[in-house]
């Protein structure tokens, strides 16, 4: 397989780009979701505040809107306004007015002529009394006159207070005396509805806002007033002379006909001339001109602050047809917010978990895979460098097989070789051997000749002695040649053994046997040439490695050698010499004849070279001995002595052990 997941390191940035577009889309998804769900909760929760709001509102009014109509059919009402009097007799109706509008705590209740004059009202008593004033511009006081009644939402021009007009005309015998006025204070619904979680407005037809829970709103218009509208205000004093500015509030979304996403910007008014939220309901004169004092400061300073926050609103409104009004409930969206920024925060989480959760897979997976990848690798490799080496194996064995067929012929060959060079090397030695007999033939003869002819001497005489009866001689005699006779058996045994062909297996030899071996063979050579041999040899018996036969040939070849060459000198020496030296035993056979000429020395080991005469020698002698030596693992070698004569110098192995040793020569 060789298809692996791919690097994340080449796509990061891709891939940190998708995820961010991701995360990026779960949030616009959550925001989507969050924000309707909540809105929608939010918006159940205060249309029924707005709900009961209304009920409210629309109860406090209900409560005083027939008052007017029951004071209107009071005769102590009517009498003023048919009898026209001084102000001191209008002191009864005046006081009756103030009764009244203490029971029914409404704010004022004042008497009107059909001129709009005042002439008689509950406040008769206070600062600023309504007796005397007209309020025939009042359009509660012209559809009053109309005969029905009249109602009405101003501020009021004397006493500065907001307050709900309800009037009823006194007619008498259907004509229309004078217009009984209750004036009904708002602002204790205000106060009973400030503090909760939502803001309250009731705006008029022209959407100005005369009543809130939010002082700061008030006598502000939700929409810029355009100039008529606004000379009509000014002009019907429904609002005294307060200027009336807009509020600043945008209109976001809207949701349905009558629900909006707002947002207003905070005004800081009243908060810093440390106003009260609320318009008292009291009615002391002190309490008045305060009040008066806090609406004028409230109405210029309510400008907008950019500094300050724009608060967000859901903005649910409900009409009131009867007064024309619109109550309207503002929810704040904070919490909305709040819950959608925990919302934002737990999806983020979430996200972050699995885009953690997808990597470390991710890691795992390409570990899992590369692991696999690594060992089929592996796997692959091993089997080609198996098949590689099975494919080398099979040519170098087949070289080897070739290689070995060949070795096997060539050792076959060097085999056949070698015994034929075996064979031709023993047949040499044995030439040399039989060449060495033949020049010893003269003196052997010489050496049987002489025991014989001593022997036929001894015979003549033993038999003369028996003939003489002379037993003694005769013994003597015959004692003589059978030593003679064992002398000439030594001599001749010596010979066969020279003679004879060697086993070829080296074994723990004496050397002292050997030598003494090959001087009987040479000793008649020795004895004619008048050679006097001087051995020197250790207490100890040396054993050497090597063959018998071969060794006594070597040294026949060398001790007669010297014999040869000391012909003609004198004296004639022979100095042989044995002695250890670590593993090896040294043999040095010393002469004093004329030594080997320098230009002959590198030579004389070579087959068939000679000095001497033609019959006298083969040339094989130091060759075969240099041979043998070297089968032995020895060596030989040949130098002139400083004193004259040549000298030979015989290395040859000792065998392992010196027990082996004794065992051997116990033997011997
Ligand atoms: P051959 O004895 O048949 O000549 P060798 O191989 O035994 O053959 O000797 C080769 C030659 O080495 C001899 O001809 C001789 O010149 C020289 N030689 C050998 N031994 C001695 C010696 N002890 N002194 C002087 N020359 C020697």
């Amino acid at each position: 397989m060789n298809t692996t997941l791919p690097r994340i390191r080449q796509f990061r940035w891709p891939l940190a780009v998708m995820a961010f577009l991701v995360w990026l889309l779960a949030l616009r998804m959550t925001n989507v979701y969050v924000w309707q769900a909540e809105l929608d909760d939010l918006r159940s929760q205060s249309q029924h505040r707005l709900s009961l709001f209304a009920a409210h509102l629309q109860g406090e009014l209900a409560k005083y809107e027939f008052l007017p109509e029951l004071l209107a059919t009071e005769d102590r009402l009517a009498f003023p306004l048919v009898h026209a009097a001084g102000e001191a007799s209008l002191i009864p109706t005046n006081q009756y007015l103030q009764k009244i509008n203490d029971i029914i705590q409404s704010s004022d209740i004042y008497l009107m002529d059909t001129t709009g004059l005042t002439i008689a009202a509950s406040n008769w008593n206070s600062e600023r009394p309504f007796v005397g004033k007209n309020f025939r511009y009042r359009p509660y006081f012209q559809e009053a006159m109309k005969g029905h009644l009249g109602r009405y939402f101003a501020l009021g021009t004397t006493s500065n207070k907001r307050g709900y007009y309800f009037a009823y005309p006194i007619q008498r015998n259907r004509k229309v005396l004078g217009v009984v006025v209750v004036k009904v204070s708002l602002g204790s619904i205000e106060n009973a509805w400030h503090g909760g979680p939502d803001e309250f407005i009731v705006t008029d037809p022209d959407d100005v806002i005369f009543l809130t829970t939010n002082p700061q709103w008030r006598f502000t218009s939700l929409h810029p007033l355009s100039a008529e509208t606004a000379e009509q205000i000014k002009a019907s004093l429904r609002y005294h002379n307060t200027e009336v500015l807009p509020l600043p509030i945008q209109f976001k979304e809207k949701h349905g006909n009558e629900n909006h996403v707002v947002s207003i910007q905070e005004t800081r008014a009243l908060t810093e001339v440390g106003l009260g939220n609320h318009e008292k309901t009291e009615s002391s004169d002190k309490q008045k001109n305060k009040v008066e004092t806090e609406m004028k400061t409230s109405t210029k300073g309510r400008t907008p602050d950019p500094k300050m926050n724009r608060l967000e609103y859901l903005m649910q409104s409900v009409p009131i047809a009867a007064e024309g009004w619109t109550l309207h409930v503002l929810s704040s969206l904070e919490p909305v917010k709040k819950q959608l920024y925990r919302a934002y925060v737990l999806v983020s989480f979430i996200f972050i978990i699995l885009v953690v959760t997808v990597l470390f897979l991710y890691q795992r997976q390409r570990r899992i895979q590369e692991k696999v990848f690594y060992e089929q690798e592996v796997r692959k490799t091993l089997s080609q460098a198996r098949d590689e080496l099975e494919i080398r194996v099979e040519e170098r064995t087949a070289d080897l097989a070739k290689t070995n067929t060949r070795l096997t012929q060539e050792i076959e060959e060097h085999r056949r070789t070698e015994a034929i060079l075996n064979q031709t090397q023993e047949e040499l030695i044995q030439a040399a051997k039989l060449a060495g007999l033949g020049q010893m033939s003269t003196a052997i003869s010489h050496e049987l000749n002489q025991p014989l002819t001593a022997i036929r001497s001894y015979a003549d005489n033993a038999q003369k002695f028996l003939d003489l009866n002379r037993e003694q001689d005769v013994h003597w005699n015959l004692t003589q040649i059978s030593d003679l006779t064992a002398r000439m058996a030594k001599i001749i045994k010596q010979f066969k053994v020279f003679a004879r062909k060697s086993s070829g297996q080296s074994i723990p030899v004496s050397f002292k046997s050997v030598l003494d071996g090959s001087l009987t063979i040479l000793e008649s050579q020795i004895r004619q040439g008048q050679v006097t041999v001087e051995t020197d040899l250790p207490e100890e018996d040396l054993f050497v490695f090597g063959d018998m036969v071969r060794l006594e040939q070597v040294l026949v070849n060398l001790i007669s050698n010297a014999v040869q060459a000391m012909l003609e000198t004198s004296p004639r020496h022979l100095y042989i010499q044995a002695s250890r030296d670590q593993d090896m035993v040294v043999v040095t056979l010393r002469d004093t004849g004329p030594g080997i000429k320098e230009e002959h020395l590198s030579q004389i080991f070579d087959p068939f070279f000679t000095t001497k005469e033609t019959g006298q020698g083969l040339g094989l002698g130091l060759a075969i001995s240099y041979q043998i030596i070297d089968g032995f693992k020895g060596s030989l070698k040949a130098i002139n002595h400083s004193e004259g004569g040549a000298m030979f110098i015989v290395r040859l192995p000792r065998p392992p052990s010196v027990q082996e040793e004794h065992t051997l020569k116990g033997k011997s």
